[in-house]
C-alpha cells in the first residue's frame, strides 16, 4: 500500500489539472498533508496550473506567470502564516483587505498556511469571506489536521488529501540504477545514486534481487518485441548479478561487489 501513496498524488494532480481545464474552479479548497510533505509546493503547482496562459490545467514552469508564482513574487498571489503558533485575526484581515483589490491578471488567490492554526476569532472572520468571496477570488487552505477546523469552514472548501510520499524502496532504486545504465550514464553516476546501497550488506542484497527481476521482465518484454534493448546485454547482466551475489557471500565488502557491478553495467 505504501507503494500506492506516490500514484495517489498524481492522480490528485490529474484531477486538479482536469478542474482547471472544465472551468470548474471553486472558491476555496482545502488541501490536507502530513506535516513533512511540501504543501506550499502542491499549492504552487496548483495555482500555476489555473493562472499559467500555456496549457489550461498543466502548467509551463518557464512563462513569467510561472516563474512569478515559483519565487513568491506574483502580484495576485498573497500568503498569510502564523503570527507566533497561530494565524491570528489580523492576518485574516490583511486578507480581507487584498482579496477586495482588483486583480492584475484574471483572479485573486490567497494562501493561508497552517490553517488549523487559526484562532476561533481568526476562523469566525474568514467565514464570511468564504460564503461570498468576491470576484473569482480564490482562497487555498493548507492544513496539517482539518479536524482542528471549525465544520462551517470545512463545508465551504472543497477538500483533498496530500499522501506522504513513499521511502524509495529497493525497486525503484533498482529501476533507476538499471535506467541509467541503459542510458549510458557513467560509473560514478551511478554510485552516486545507488548511495546507501552500495554501502550496507542487506540493502545490497535486496538490491541485487530487484534488479535481477528487472532485468528478466525485460527480458520477456524482448521476446514480445517491445524493449530496445539487445538479448545479450540483458543476460550479460543477470550474470553480473550473479557474480555480484557470490562475492557479498564469500563475504566480500558491499562497497566492492557492489561497484564492479555497477562498473561492469556501465561497460
Ligand atoms: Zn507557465
Amino acid at each position: 500500500m505504501i507503494l500506492d501513496t506516490g500514484r495517489e498524488n498524481a492522480r490528485l494532480k490529474e484531477r486538479l489539472e482536469r478542474i482547471v481545464r472544465e472551468k470548474r474552479i471553486s472558491h476555496a479548497y482545502l488541501f490536507e498533508g502530513p506535516a513533512d510533505i511540501d504543501k506550499e509546493a502542491f499549492a504552487r503547482g496548483f495555482i500555476k496550473g489555473v493562472l499559467c496562459p500555456k496549457d489550461l490545467g498543466e502548467n509551463c514552469g518557464a512563462c513569467s506567470i510561472c516563474n512569478k508564482v515559483d519565487h513568491g513574487n506574483h502580484e495576485d498571489v498573497h500568503y498569510f502564516r502564523k503570527d507566533g503558533l497561530s494565524i491570528k485575526d489580523a492576518a485574516i484581515e490583511s486578507l480581507q483587505e487584498k482579496i477586495k483589490v482588483r486583480p492584475v491578471g484574471q483572479r485573486n488567490i490567497m494562501v493561508i498556511t497552517d490553517s488549523d492554526t487559526m484562532t476561533a476569532k481568526a476562523q469566525n472572520s474568514l467565514l464570511k469571506t468564504l460564503e461570498e468571496p468576491p470576484g473569482d477570488a480564490l482562497i487555498i487552505l493548507l492544513s496539517e489536521n482539518m479536524e482542528n477546523l471549525a465544520p462551517t469552514i470545512l463545508s465551504r472548501c472543497v477538500k483533498f488529501r496530500i499522501e506522504a510520499q513513499p521511502e524509495t524502496t529497493e525497486d525503484d532504486a533498482a529501476e533507476k540504477l538499471i535506467g541509467m545504465a541503459l542510458s549510458g550514464c557513467r560509473f560514478h553516476e551511478l554510485v552516486h545514486e545507488a548511495g546507501d546501497y552500495v554501502r550496507d550488506r542487506e540493502k545490497a542484497w535486496m538490491l541485487l534481487d530487484s534488479m535481477e527481476r528487472i532485468y528478466r521482465d525485460l527480458a520477456v518484454e524482448k521476446q514480445d518485441g517491445t524493449c530496445k534493448y539487445s538479448i545479450e546485454d540483458l543476460c550479460r547482466n543477470v550474470d553480473h548479478i550473479e557474480e555480484a551475489r557470490l562475492r557479498l557471500k564469500r563475504k566480500m565488502l558491499p562497497e566492492y561487489a557492489m561497484k564492479e557491478l555497477l562498473l561492469a553495467m556501465t561497460e
